[in-house]
């Protein structure tokens, strides 16, 4: 069993590294001062999520489909749900090739199960790395659930109705771990950084109307106060 390093009550939630990884002020708001806004993105995002986590297991010869399943690494401290869960039937449990444990038992189930976490995203495949980050989160918790190793998991995209393998390699791993260790330290501290504007980033965020970055950024808060107090002679 891995070692319990978290309690259960300090665990953060993974969606915390996307949030990070996007704006660390983002994920202050979100996760310390718990605020949050829809706006068009988060609410095509939730639309998708509701279609997709109707829960409950199905089984398809040697395929089961497990939905909404919660995951969690006590090790990292990190925890959340995944849209879905597939188990794979095979009968060895070992990989041939390295001899570590890929696959695990299933309550009231013969032979062994290779877990592959599938989540869906609204939109179509990003350049940048924040759902495979996500994702590999998610596979870092099975690993620690299961006692095994995996290599691969799915992104699986709205618009265009595909499936984007994703292989979970050591710099993917590097990258997931290094943003647990900046998102625990910014959530820990207990502070909100300031904003730093980002037209494509900013107009893209919920919390656009509660941040006000380009009012209270750094660069910007000098004139914001100026203008604030600023008393125009009669
Ligand atoms: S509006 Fe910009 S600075 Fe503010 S939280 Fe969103 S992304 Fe971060």
């Amino acid at each position: 069993m891995p070692e319990t390093k978290y309690a259960e009550s300090d665990y953060m939630m993974i969606s915390a590294l996307q949030h990070i990884a996007v704006c660390p002020r983002q994920c202050a708001l979100i996760h310390n001062e718990r605020v949050w806004e829809d706006n068009l993105l988060t609410a095509q995002g939730e639309l998708l999520h509701i279609r997709v986590d109707n829960g409950g297991t199905e089984k398809r010869g040697d395929l089961i489909q497990a939905r909404t399943v919660r995951l969690n690494h006590p090790g990292l401290g990190i925890t959340g749900i995944a849209d879905m869960v597939e188990f794979r039937r095979i009968t060895d449990p070992l990989d041939p090739k390295t001899g570590v444990r890929i696959a695990t038992t299933l309550p009231n189930k013969h032979n062994w199960w290779i877990p592959c976490p599938v989540e869906y995203k609204r939109g179509r495949s990003k350049t940048d790395d924040w759902d495979r980050i996500q994702l590999c989160a998610q596979v870092l918790c099975l690993e620690s659930m299961y006692e095994l190793r995996m290599d691969r998991a799915a992104l699986w995209y709205d618009s265009t109705k595909t499936r984007e393998w994703v292989y979970i390699d050591s710099e993917l791993r590097d990258k997931t771990l290094e943003l647990v260790r900046q998102a625990r330290i910014l959530l820990d501290s207990g502070k909100t950084p300031p904003p730093v504007y980002d037209r494509k980033r900013c107009n893209a965020c919920s919390l656009y109307e509660q941040c006000r970055p380009k009012d209270y950024a750094p660069d910007h808060a000098e004139k914001y106060y100026e203008n604030l107090f600023h008393i125009v002679d009669p």
